[in-house]
């Protein structure tokens, strides 16, 4: 039998509105000794029960997996998983001939705090960000193979990066089921080739597939500069989409790289698309006015609360300056992924640097993450993704 792990008094108050944290301020005491990782049951400080979860040593002090007093078995994996997929399914992202990638557990969006799979063709690529996801990775990979039996025939634990330190895992990098692949993904008919073993995140980000189809509606006949570029997403879409010439920019030389391989894949030979190793404000300041479709989709600014204000200006001073050089008519993918920035708080950076270029500017989609990145109703902190999409004259 787990633990019973006994919250301070009032401490249930978030948990009976089915907030799926507990942090370390609220434990008043554990019967025993868990290991890092273990499963425990959550009571009261009267002795009611509350939820089942998995506790760590942090400011998170139990991640719950359910409400119930279950069992966390390969059952409950099972049913978790089946549950997840099909949503996916139902969404047509999974098992279509069109598209083979797309995110399939998003952490406490499919009640699942901690885990975080995304699936690229033949291949899943599972991610823990918890010491518990890590212990039990062997039952979750099986449950994972019996679930996309026939689609899905290996997975690709890649946690190195996201476990705690402190927590001295030796998690290293590797397949746990199955081997050496195809990394060739399939996204709304184009292709991608993924680096899942060196790639950032799970080797893609597939939480753009929706704002790229939207882009390449747009592409048409537009000079098209996607900044921040990475593998290409966008600059693919708008390649697609018949933009008369796509310059795809990132500091990083292996994205340039990345970005090139999937222009060859889709579009070899084209000479619309272009790639450069630049910095983003250095490109900005010393471009011409020759785009008239920008893309900022940058790394998070702010990945914790005392960056927000810096973060603000930060996203402030990138749109000024695409508000300053884009051409007349032109169109503006303005992207923040900060967990901590909210809409309103991007929506005010973008209309100060709007204001500063004295543009006329407005707002023609409001943007956000896809339905495989479902937010948890009562975990409103999974909404990341926000993008502003708008026309400036
Ligand atoms: N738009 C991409 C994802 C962007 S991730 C997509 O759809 O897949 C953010 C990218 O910004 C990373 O590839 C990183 O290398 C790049 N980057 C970070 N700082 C940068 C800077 N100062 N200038 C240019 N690129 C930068």
């Amino acid at each position: 039998m787990y633990k019973n792990l006994y919250l301070r008094r009032g401490k249930e108050e978030s948990l009976k509105r089915f907030h799926p944290w507990i942090f370390s301020g609220a434990v008043h005491h554990i019967d025993g000794d868990p290991e890092e990782g273990e499963v425990v049951r959550v009571l009261t400080s009267e002795g009611d029960f509350v939820a089942v979860g998995h506790w760590q040593i942090g400011s998170i002090a139990v991640r719950v997996l359910a409400f119930e007093d279950i069992t966390i078995n390969a059952a409950f994996w099972k049913s978790r998983i089946a549950a997840a997929y099909e949503v996916r399914r139902s969404m047509g992202v999974a098992d279509s001939p069109n598209n083979n990638t797309y995110r399939l557990i998003h952490g406490e969006g499919d009640h699942l705090p901690g885990l975080v799979v995304d699936v690229y063709g033949k291949t899943a690529v599972m991610q823990a960000h918890s010491v518990g996801m890590h212990v039990d990775r062997e039952a979750i990979a099986g449950a994972l193979q019996e679930v996309l039996k026939g689609n899905v025939e290996n997975v690709y634990y890649k946690s190195e990066t996201t476990l705690p330190f402190k927590a001295a895992l030796g998690q290293e990098n590797g397949f746990i089921r199955g081997g050496e692949t195809d990394n060739v993904a399939v996204e709304n008919g184009l292709k991608f080739y993924i680096d899942w073993l060196k790639g950032q995140k799970t080797g893609f980000f597939v939480d753009q597939r929706d704002n790229r189809s939207l882009l390449e509606q747009y592409a048409a006949g537009r000079s098209v500069l996607n900044m921040f570029c990475y593998t290409g997403g966008f600059s693919v879409y708008a390649m697609r989409g018949g933009a008369r010439l796509v310059h795809s920019v990132d500091s990083s030389a292996k994205a340039v790289d990345l970005v090139n391989r999937n222009m060859a894949l889709n579009f070899p030979e084209d000479k619309r698309h272009r790639a450069f190793a630049e910095d983003a404000f250095k490109y900005l300041d010393e471009m011409g006015d020759q785009y008239d479709l920008i893309i900022l989709d940058p790394p998070a600014f702010a990945k914790h609360k005392e960056a927000l204000r810096n973060a603000l200006k930060g996203y402030t001073r990138l749109n000024a300056k695409a508000f300053e050089k884009i051409k007349p008519g032109g169109i503006l993918f303005t992207f923040s992924c900060s967990q901590v920035v909210t809409k309103d708080n991007f929506r005010t950076a973008v209309f100060t640097a709007a204001a500063l270029s004295k543009r006329r500017v407005r707002i023609l989609h409001q943007l956000h993450q896809p339905a495989d990145h479902p937010i948890n109703i009562y975990h409103p902190e999974g909404e990341y993704l926000k993008g502003l999409v708008l026309y400036v004259e």
